[in-house]
């Protein structure tokens, strides 16, 4: 049997999302901007869908413009807002615990001159709202803080951050990174008090390939890609009518399910640390990771990389730090402070609406031949 834990690297298509990609691939697959009925079809799916995408966030369709996903979503906030406010200052503010979609933008603009603060998180991996007062200037262009951490599902206090941001840097951008809060926590961009937000598609069971930025109506900024004038103006390029279907399909059914699936979540990760604590007592939680789909683990005195391995032979999928970083050292647990040996043993399980009971008895049967089999190849 295989058990998929790792929903926060990726998730599986729905149907739902798969079925109204083929739809659009198949029957309305004309270009949007053609002039006959074929077109006007396309261009007709396109808006109730971006509708759909605007409703599951409670924006406006007007705020929402398709990207190619998360990262690209990430990049160009930064960007825009920088440019936009050039005349402002030269100043960040993110947090040491990015996604690099965040932090390897504003690396950039440290070589170019800009002056980045990261803001470092505390034991339980959040923010405290203190440091970023502390770091807040008048020259602030910009706050890119996250809504939840990838690796630890670290809820950070964004709305909060936004208030605060408005009230002591009002002409600064702030910019959260949504994708890992999407359809996990209850929200709205307007709630929260951002201007711009980052979802990406891939995490709610559409495809590889779109996302999406929200953009506060008002705050304008500069377009990421110029041509045709597609998406406003602001992302040139025929639109992906099947990505975007699928992304519309997903994001309604995610809403729709919205209650049960946190529910659920929430369920499937107190069961998993009530079993681990029976079973494999020194595994231990880091973190608290608030958010109901991700729970980080570590096994001090093991290398997680091997155990993933380990688990993966016996057809359990779980992540090892963060997937996106290929095997380098976690930079969320060194800036939470966590000592070699808890860094070196950390892995990730990852839930989604959809994940089986089944599956998690599974991978706490593969863990537990897994640490056997290791400590005896390590003694
Ligand atoms: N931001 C966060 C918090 C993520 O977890 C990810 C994906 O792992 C991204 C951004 C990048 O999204 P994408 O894979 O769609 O580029």
């Amino acid at each position: 049997m295989m058990a998929y834990l790792d929903n926060a690297a990726t998730t599986k298509v729905s149907q739902t999302a798969a079925q109204a990609a083929l739809e659009a691939m198949t029957m309305s697959f004309g270009n949007p901007s053609a002039r006959y009925p074929l077109g006007g079809q396309a261009a007709k799916r396109l808006k109730t869908d971006r509708e759909t995408v605007a409703k599951s966030l409670g924006c406006d369709s007007r705020e929402i413009i398709f990207t190619s996903c998360g990262t690209e979503g990430d990049n160009w906030a930064i960007q825009a807002a920088i440019q936009k406010n050039r005349h402002v200052g030269r100043h960040i503010i993110t947090t040491a615990i990015e996604h690099a979609a965040v932090l390897e933008p504003c690396k950039r603009l440290e070589q170019q001159g800009y002056d980045v603060t990261y803001l470092l998180p505390d034991e339980n991996g959040s923010i405290r709202l203190d440091d970023l007062g502390a770091a807040l200037r008048p020259d602030t262009v910009l706050v890119s803080m996250m809504l939840v951490n990838n690796e630890t599902g670290a809820v950070l206090p964004v709305k909060e951050a936004a208030a605060m941001t408005r009230r002591l840097a009002p002409q600064a951008f702030f910019h959260t990174d949504a994708v890992q809060g999407f359809l996990k926590l209850p929200f709205t961009p307007k709630g929260l008090g951002v201007d711009l937000l980052t979802i990406s598609g891939h995490k709610i069971h559409a495809p590889k390939g779109i996302g999406a930025l929200y953009i506060r109506s008002g705050r304008l900024i500069d377009p990421m890609i110029l041509g045709g004038g597609q998406e406003s103006g602001l992302r040139s390029g025929t639109e992906p009518t099947a990505q975007i279907a699928a992304l519309a399909a997903a994001c309604a059914e995610g809403k729709a399910n919205l209650q049960r699936d946190i529910a659920h979540m929430q369920e499937l990760k107190a069961y998993t640390l009530g079993q681990l604590a029976l079973r494999v007592p020194e595994a231990e939680q880091v973190g608290r990771g608030e958010a109901p789909h991700i729970l980080a683990l570590t096994l001090p005195g093991y290398k997680a990389e091997v155990l993933v391995r380990v688990l993966g032979d016996m057809g359990v999928c779980v992540s090892a730090g963060s997937a996106c970083h290929r095997g380098k050292p976690s930079h969320v647990y060194a800036a939470m402070g966590l000592d070699k040996a808890k860094r070196d043993g950390s892995f990730r399980v990852s839930f989604s609406g959809d994940t089986q009971r089944t599956e998690v008895d599974a991978f706490l049967e593969a863990l537990t031949e897994a640490k056997a089999k290791l400590f005896t190849s390590m003694s």
